[in-house]
């Protein structure tokens, strides 16, 4: 580790970096060359890990992801490299403030939600476990757009996360793979060489991604399209400005932006060719290394696992076997045989409209090679399996799901619930056919970030009560149940939740227009906007809630402060007509001086890693409401009970397993399961029933259709009462009461308030299981046969 003082290097950087004096230094240059004296420090441990994988010529982990939210670096470096105190230090001495600059940086949002987050602590995960990985991805000109709340609605704009050099990457000029579409396929016997009509070239980012206490660091491979010739000077000459530059404005569109969507499905060639660019630039990597040290190809799974983040990188699979067969020469069987044995494949949903699948007449164009590689898979499938049909390719269309099962020596579910819905339902067949293919590998979150660097008031409490070895053996947090009878502790333990909720307060008073009472209870619901996550279920219990107090506003009502965030996909109109609603209602709610007192509404824009790093401190109960069945497993859920807060939710996703093992008693439980949802369908007018069944429902939804939260508009809100009381795919109205009952129940607990601390820190106790290190040690054991080199 490096021997020379932080705040040192600060100044060397600022100076001989960023050239700046610090006289007339901005805290952008602080920002930086504080990151640059970080990052000096995590290449030094980047480095040795490199050499320690090719001295042990391990087994490396390669993480195919289309996304990684990996939000801000800075501060997550400085608490692994255990740099914070001496770099609080350096800034008071230099008469600046800390905080100011760690939030200058951009928030990386690679990503759209879970999915895309799940990468991002995996792979700290994996470096924190020393095990040699590497994250492949897409350098996104433009991230997750920015969310923007404009008389109550969405507005998007792009983001920008590279308008200003980010701090953390090294381009690679010298790692620039040529990647072909379409063309020409000239077939020779089994063989066949492929000459694509047009070609990129996909150029390497590498960013390290330094673990606990600094002693591993992996590596985050994003690339990034150019032009193989990216200037045409003849047009140029002639006059054509505009059209000299077109064919790097071209094959930069391929990296320019994320796809804003969140479980559904975009039909786009552009999203297609994105998927083969990052997965064929990966695999041309992988094969590369390991040529670099090898010199038998058919060893190639004992050096190499490749796991594909959902059915993104589900290409791998005809890809590797074209560069096994048609240019290693390898049989196609053999080839067959060895790709299985590198890759897996995780699922991430059961949704139909989320399933992956391409028309075979677009992916025939864009990739002829590959349409016939699928269909000589189908077919040695099929020999091998005569007792059951079931093909990759089938009705016109070319089906990632299946291809990435056949393909995949192992198949992953989230959450235990998901895995066996998995079995019962989309892989039926397949799970059939092969029975120990499937595995169960439930989500986890890393406690660094997610914790100890965003909750310090707690994590504060938890190491001086138990040490700190909790940090990278969550499972430590056990040794706080022991605590909790002890009053003064559980006084501390709820003193700085009380602390988080005022910052909190303190930050919504300067940003978002008020500042909320810490004292009452903080309800968050925070995540994508999604029906099946039903934040319309939460805003409708809100509605009815409000209306109850302004009747009775005398019967000791508990004071609730409902916070909500998410962005919708900008072309899913529903899901922006709830958030219209959301903040239809806080204006009137917050206006309303009846029932002030027990009740506020906030919509917070642009939810990002940031924020939930902000709010998630700082909330009382998680909400964690999807209809059972629909949630793989959920993030976000065990973010909150790590943090003390109790959640009212489904029996859904990794909500099982919370409940599991917070305790019963400490997770306030509502609502179908899975089997009821799908029983529950097949009742013709079930949401008339449950409208009919419950007076306090039927006034909400009256509410709402009639406009009352849209003065002067009053048709605004029809839609959504007429879906809540019509087809209602997402059961809202049949959960309601049942959500209404256990709400009231989460009322009473939280008066008592010595009560509700013992149960929130019964949440931080047992939830040590949520560690994404358990999930990757899972992974490690099950599915890649790697090893930690630590
Ligand atoms: C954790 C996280 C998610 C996932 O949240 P869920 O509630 O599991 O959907 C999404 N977005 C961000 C920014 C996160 O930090």
């Amino acid at each position: 580790m490096s021997e020379t003082l932080l705040k040192d290097d600060i100044l060397r950087h600022l100076t001989y970096t960023l050239g700046k004096d610090p006289d007339h230094a901005q805290t952008y240059d602080w920002r930086m060359a504080l990151s640059f004296a970080v990052r000096d420090r995590i290449v030094e441990s980047w480095f040795a890990a490199t050499r320690k994988t090719y001295d042990a010529d391990a087994k490396r982990v390669y993480y195919l992801s289309m996304e990684f939210l990996i939000g801000r670096l800075l501060e997550d470096g400085i608490i692994n490299l255990r740099l914070l105190d001496e770099a609080r230090e350096a800034f008071e001495t230099l008469g600046l403030d800390f905080q100011t600059v760690v939030e200058d940086e951009p928030d990386a949002a690679l990503g759209n939600g879970g999915l895309g987050r799940l990468a991002a602590c995996f792979l700290e995960s994996l470096s924190t476990l020393g095990v040699p990985a590497y994250g492949y991805g897409i350098r996104y000109e433009h991230g997750l757009f920015k969310q923007g709340i404009v008389g109550g609605r969405q507005v998007e704009t792009p983001e920008t996360w590279l308008s200003q050099q980010h701090a953390w990457e090294f381009e690679r000029p010298e790692v620039r793979l040529p990647i072909g579409f379409g063309g020409k396929v000239k077939v020779t016997g089994e063989r066949a060489v492929w000459t694509p009509a047009e070609a990129v070239d996909a150029e390497g980012f590498d960013t390290p991604i330094v673990g606990w206490q600094g002693k591993w660091a992996n590596t985050l491979r994003l690339w990034s399209a150019k032009a193989q010739e990216p200037f045409d000077l003849n047009r140029f000459n002639e006059g054509a400005y505009a059209a000299a530059a077109e064919p790097e404005a071209l094959a930069r569109t391929i990296s320019r932006v994320l796809y804003p969507d969140d479980s559904t499905e975009a039909g786009k060639e552009l999203r297609l060719k994105q998927e083969y660019f990052f997965t064929a630039a990966s695999l041309r990597d992988i094969l590369r290394r390991y040529d670099s040290t090898h010199n038998d190809i058919t060893q190639l799974p004992k050096r190499v696992a490749i796991q594909l983040n959902d059915t993104h990188p589900a290409i791998a699979g005809p890809e590797l076997v074209r560069l096994l067969h048609d240019e290693r020469g390898m049989t196609f069987d053999d080839a067959v045989e060895t790709a299985r044995a590198c890759l897996s494949y995780t699922n991430h949903t059961l949704l139909p409209e989320a399933l992956e699948s391409w028309g075979e007449g677009l992916f025939g164009r864009l990739l002829p090679r590959h349409l016939t590689l699928v269909d000589r898979i189908d077919a040695a499938h099929a020999k091998a399996n005569p007792t059951r049909k079931v093909a990759a390719r089938g009705d016109g269309q070319v089906k990632m799901g299946e291809l990435s099962f056949i393909m995949a020596h192992k198949v992953n579910g989230v959450s235990a619930l998901h895995t066996g819905l998995m079995k019962e339902t989309v892989f039926e067949e397949l799970h059939r056919l092969h029975l120990e293919r499937i595995v169960n590998q439930t989500n986890g979150v890393t406690p660094r970030r997610w914790l100890l660097s965003c909750n310090p008031r707690l994590s504060g409490l938890i190491t001086e009560s138990i040490g700190d070895a909790w940090v990278d053996d969550l499972e430590q947090l056990k040794g706080l149940e022991s605590h909790i009878e002890d009053a003064a502790w559980l006084d501390a333990y709820h003193a700085a939740k009380q602390d988080n909720k005022a910052e909190l307060s303190n930050w919504m008073g300067q940003t978002q227009g008020f500042a909320a009472d810490p004292h009452m209870m903080f309800d968050v619901q925070i995540k994508r906007m999604h029906e099946y996550k039903r934040q319309h279920l939460n805003i409708l219990e809100t509605i009815a809630l409000w209306q109850e107090i302004r009747d009775n506003p005398n019967a000791g009502w508990t004071p609730r402060l409902k916070l909500f965030a998410g962005k919708a996909a900008p072309s899913y109109y529903f899901a922006k007509d709830i958030i219209r609603l959301i903040n239809d209602v806080a204006e009137i709610v917050n206006a309303d001086p009846v029932t002030s007192p027990y009740l506020k509404v906030a919509f917070i824009p642009n939810y990002n890693v940031s924020l939930a790093e902000k709010l998630i401190p700082a909330a009382d109960l998680s909400e964690q409401i999807s209809t059972a069945g629909k949630e793989a497993s959920g993030t976000g859920n065990m973010k909150f009970a790590l943090n003390g807060a109790p959640t009212i939710g489904t029996l859904d996703g990794a909500n099982v397993e919370i409940r599991e093992h917070v305790g019963e008693e400490n997770f306030f439980l509502f609502g179908m399961t899975a089997q009821e949802v799908m029983d529950r369908r097949s009742v013709a007018d079930h949401a008339a029933q449950a409208i009919a069944a419950d007076p306090r429902l039927a006034r909400a939804v009256e509410a709402v259709r009639k406009g009352t939260f849209a003065p002067g508009d009053t048709d605004r809100h029809a839609g959504i009462a007429y879906n809540i009381a019509g087809p209602d795919y997402f059961l809202v109205a049949s959960d309601f009461s049942d959500y209404w009952r256990v709400q009231r129940e989460v009322d009473s607990a939280f008066a008592d308030e010595k009560g509700w601390a013992r149960m929130a820190a019964l949440n931080t106790a047992r939830s040590g299981w949520f560690s994404s290190d358990r999930t990757i040690k899972g992974y490690v054991s099950d599915i890649w046969g790697a090893s930690s080199l630590l």
